[in-house]
This record gives structure tokens, sequence and C-alpha cells, in this order.
């Protein structure tokens, strides 16, 4: 696989320029052109120039090779990268904006039994160019540039483990977030992990104030292990400390996800325990409920029983939602386009 011209900083891009003896204003009409979406070959600088980046570079790293349109006007995209690997994105419309999920990694290792991503174990890390990439992609396809934002959002949820792939993550924050290029600020964006402590205190001192999510599912580690691998490494404990730590650091309240599984973490008790757990922390509760994925043998709960889990939560004095679900026709929880893709299915 060639390189990656997205993986640079435009600081970096204009010290390859100048070592190609090039003059240093070409690096800007390069990266606005990449800021834009567009392929190499399709930006307006010296065709010498061009030939000497396509020998080394990729021209288009991440190519939407499918889109798939909700009823809810929800865009699913699988995503083909150089060496023949593909990942999915989601596209979501709210009143306040437009919110881009992007994956991280091919696949991942992290093996939650209840996520579709992990199916096939980890196939590699997407470099910082690779996830910038879906982003630019995905804002050229709806008509946006740089200073006029069709992704105005983001949210780390895709496939992957973005914890797990640390140093391209960070890089990525960076990067979609400099001013100059297409500067979406960290305080939209929210980094979502199952759990990796000691990376949470490593992101609290990066500087960089994005939402933390962190994907719960059980108030306890018992519970915790029986659906998440994770859980055997780090506490329930552990984690709520990074938390505290997070949110005296960035000052940002941090969010735990919950997927509401039947029989498995949405009784009384559990509702109790996650009070005594959660109350006067400066954090909100995410419910979701389960997207069934064909392959794992977890059942999701009526609506009903969410919203009195719900009432419990609220009853107990915690800040809690249940999260609309979208694009549930168009194979909505992560993964499952992608393992849909690699199975074969005609989708
Ligand atoms: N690895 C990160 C990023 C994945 S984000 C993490 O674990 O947080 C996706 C969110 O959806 C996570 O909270 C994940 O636990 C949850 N999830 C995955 N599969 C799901 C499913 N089938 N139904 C409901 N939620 C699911």
């Amino acid at each position: 696989m060639k390189k990656i011209l997205q993986d640079l900083s435009f600081s970096e891009l204009e010290n390859l320029i100048l070592s190609l003896g090039e003059k240093k204003f070409r690096a800007k009409q390069l990266y606005d052109g990449l800021m834009l979406g567009k392929k190499i070959s399709d930006i307006n600088v010296s065709k010498e120039l061009r030939t000497r980046l396509l020998d080394e570079y990729e021209d288009e790293p991440v190519k939407i090779i499918k889109t798939l349109t909700s009823s809810d006007g929800t865009e699913k995209y699988l995503f083909s990268l150089a060496d023949g690997n593909v990942i999915e994105g989601v596209f979501m419309q709210y009143s306040y904006g437009n919110t881009q999920c992007v994956s991280t990694q091919v696949g991942c290792r992290m093996g939650c039994k209840f996520c579709a991503s992990t199916l096939g174990g980890l196939v590699r890390n997407l470099s910082s160019g690779e996830i910038l990439c879906e982003v630019l992609a995905v804002n050229a396809l709806h008509g946006g540039t740089a200073s006029k934002r069709a992704v105005t959002n983001i949210v780390l949820m895709g496939s992957g483990e973005p914890l797990d792939n640390y140093d391209e993550v960070i890089k990525f924050l960076k990067n979609v977030s400099a001013e100059g290029g297409i500067n979406i600020s960290p305080r939209n964006i929210s980094l979502s992990t199952c759990g990796i402590v000691p990376k949470i205190y490593d992101l609290a001192d990066e500087g960089l104030p994005v939402n933390l999510t962190i994907s719960l599912h059980s108030p306890d580690d018992e519970g915790r292990a029986r659906t998440m691998p994770i859980a055997k490494k780090y506490s329930v404990a552990e984690i709520l400390k990074a938390c505290g730590y997070y949110f005296e650091k960035t000052g940002r309240r941090y969010i735990f996800e919950y997927s509401l599984i039947a029989g498995e973490n949405c009784e009384k008790e559990h509702a109790e325990k996650l009070i005594k757990l959660l109350k006067g922390k400066p954090c909100h509760v995410n419910l979701i409920r389960l997207n069934e994925v064909e392959e794992r043998n977890l059942k999701t709960v009526t609506d009903k029983q969410a919203y009195q889990f719900l009432g419990m939560l609220e009853k107990g004095g915690l800040s809690a939602t249940i999260r609309r679900s979208m694009g549930n026709d168009i194979g909505g929880a992560c993964g499952q386009l992608r393992a849909g893709y690699i199975k074969g299915e005609n989708i």
C-alpha cells in the first residue's frame, strides 16, 4: 500500500512540498483540495507535482462503495480502503446539525458479545488519514466544504476501539479540528471506549476536550465481564476514577452508554446498583435497546421495558435518556453492514 497524504498535518505537508523543491503555496492548494475530499489527481496543481505525489501516495485512500438510505434519512456507507479492506460509517441528520459515526479500526479485538464489529477479530488499525478521509468523503458527498461543513459533529462509535488505536486516533482528532482544515471542534466530537483505563488518563492529558463516552452496559464487574472481556482487566471502580480525572482536567461531563439486553442488565436490581454507583456524578446515561445481531444469542427489550428502566433511573436522580434508534432498517448496529458484506449478503 502506498502512503497516505491525508496522514499529514498542514505543516507536515508544507515540509514535504518544500522538500520536493516546490513553492510553499502549493502546499496550501493541495491541502485545500484534500479538505474538499478531492483525489490528488483532481487537484489543480502542476501535472509534474501530481505525478510525483501519485508515485508515492494513494490517490483516493477511502472510497464510498455503497450508500444505504434509511426511511428516517440516516445514511450508512461502506468504504473501501486502498488494500481492499472495507469499513463502515453512518450519517445522521438532527435539528442541531449532522453527525457522522466513524470507524477507527478494521474489525476489533475487544470481543464484546453483543457487537458485530468484533466477529472476525481485529484486521488492522486505520491511520489518522484514513479516519479523516471517512469524514472528508461524506462531507463532500453532502456538498460540504471546509468553511461550510455538511458534517458538523463526529462520534467515534463505528467499528473498532478508539483507545486501542490511540496514537492514530489522537492525530486524527488534531487534524480534523485544525484551523484551516475542516476544523470540527473537539467539543463536537465524542469518543466512545469500552474502558481502557490508562488511555482515558492519557486522553485527559492531551488537552483535546472531546466528549468522553464509556460503554458500561452493567453496573458491576461480574455483569460486565459476562458480555465484555475488557471488564476482566479494568474494574468499574477504576473506570469511574478515570472518568473523574477526565472531568477534572477537561470540565466535560461524561456519558455512559448502556445497551439494554433482556434478562441481563435491566432489572430493578441493576437500576438500583446504577443509581448507587452514579448518583451525584457529572454524568449522563444513554440507554440503547440492543440491536440484535444474528450471530449473537442476545435478545433486546421491548419499548415498555426500556421506559420502565429509564423511569427507575430518573426516579433515583440520574440524568438519563433512551437514545433514539436510527437506521434500523439498514443494518443499524456497529459492524452489521461490514459483516454482511464479508458474508457476501446482497446488500
Ligand atoms: N469500541 C468502542 C466504540 C464502539 S461504539 C466502545 O466500546 O465504546 C458503539 C457503541 O454501541 C458501544 O457502546 C457498543 O457497546 C454499542 N454496541 C455495539 N453493538 C451493539 C448492539 N448490537 N446493540 C446495541 N449497542 C451496541
